[in-house]
């Protein structure tokens, strides 16, 4: 099971799509005390992977020492980032604290169309620094990818980019409009081409050695049965079955586009709202409506919860009306 932390919401970017809306450091945002109790209760939860994500979780203070807590009580922590923090001395410190792996942003390989996405001039160069700066110190990294409709016929550049990098996997996330992506919606690809670049993808993955990982693309693991290819992922959304996110100030929600929330660590321990939340108890239920609650593919894929309760009035258990199998 994987959980990821928004440790902050500080951000030194201003990317169009960030569903934490990220910029300034919130007034109470967990502190490390706070975070270290989370992080006990995340283990008598049963999680084993922990993202520290943001905002841009290098921008706490006190990130290497979470960190290496976690490592200590026998996480996995990775950490989710921009990539524009990681000089030579945070890649050392990085990984003396324990991560495991890093995963740094990169939307396009024309450097002003990243910045652009990015909102900062020098973000392309100073993440491509970053993810040098990994390699050069022994620390795995991966990319990750936001497609939309601008960078979608780059795609498989970025895959070839990253294996050239030394990245050890390329994970492409589909846009949900949620927080400043509802901005952008426009950028959503059509099922049409949601389904192609699904396809793509699934084949790109014979011809790399590196991971290459679909996310937010529930229906990919359906597409790449369809095509005859052995996937090493075994089921499309986790949102509240096998992934949760807390927020910078202890909300715990089952993914951070779906915008409800199961309880805050600050009035009940995470290891019971994970266990008993009314929201949670439902989502793992896996009784859905319209076109997943009908599909034979169900359990394996499960359909998106977001988007399903974006275009369905918030109900998470509807169809996920962007499948390109029943929806037409
Ligand atoms: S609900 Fe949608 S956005 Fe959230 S984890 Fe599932 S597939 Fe991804
Ligand atoms: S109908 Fe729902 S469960 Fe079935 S493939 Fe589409 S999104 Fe997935």
């Amino acid at each position: 099971m994987i959980l990821s932390w928004n440790t902050t919401n500080k951000c030194n970017l201003k990317c169009k799509h960030c569903y934490r809306e990220s910029g300034e450091r919130l007034n109470g945002e967990l502190s490390t005390k706070e975070g270290k109790e989370l992080i006990d209760d995340i283990c008598k939860a049963g999680f084993k992977i922990m993202i520290f994500s943001g905002g841009e979780p290098l921008m706490r203070n006190d990130i290497f020492q979470l960190i290496n807590y976690a490592k200590n009580k026998g996480l996995r922590p990775v950490l989710g980032s921009n990539g524009t923090l990681i000089t030579k001395e945070v890649a050392i410190k990085l990984k003396e604290a324990g991560v495991m792996a890093i995963g740094i942003s990169l939307d396009s390989l024309n450097a002003k169309l990243h910045n652009k996405f990015r909102g900062c001039d020098n973000a392309f160069k100073d993440a491509i620094l970053g993810m040098k700066n990994c390699r050069d110190v022994g620390l795995d990294f991966q990319i990750h990818t936001t497609i939309m409709n601008w960078n979608k016929e780059e795609i498989m550049y970025i895959t070839d980019f990253s294996v050239a990098m030394g990245a050890i996997a390329h994970h492409i996330f589909f846009l949900v409009p949620t927080g400043r992506g509802k901005n952008i919606e426009k950028e959503l690809l059509d099922k049409i081409e949601y389904r192609r670049l699904l396809t793509d993808i699934m084949k790109k993955q014979k011809e790399v050695s590196i991971q290459i990982k679909p996310t937010c693309a529930p229906q990919f693991i359906k597409v790449a049965e369809s095509i005859g290819i052995n996937s090493r992922f075994k089921k499309g959304c986790i949102a509240g079955t096998n992934y949760c996110i807390i927020s910078p100030k202890g909300d715990v929600q089952p993914c951070a586009y779906l915008n409800e929330i199961a309880g805050n660590i600050r009035d009940i321990p995470f290891d019971y709202i994970w266990k008993n939340s009314t929201i949670f108890k439902e989502l793992r239920t896996l009784k859905y409506e319209g076109n997943c609650g009908k599909c034979d593919f169900k359990i394996k894929c499960g359909g998106c919860r977001a988007r399903a309760a974006f275009y369905n009035n918030g109900n998470y258990m509807a169809g996920d009306n962007s499948c390109f199998y029943y929806c037409k």
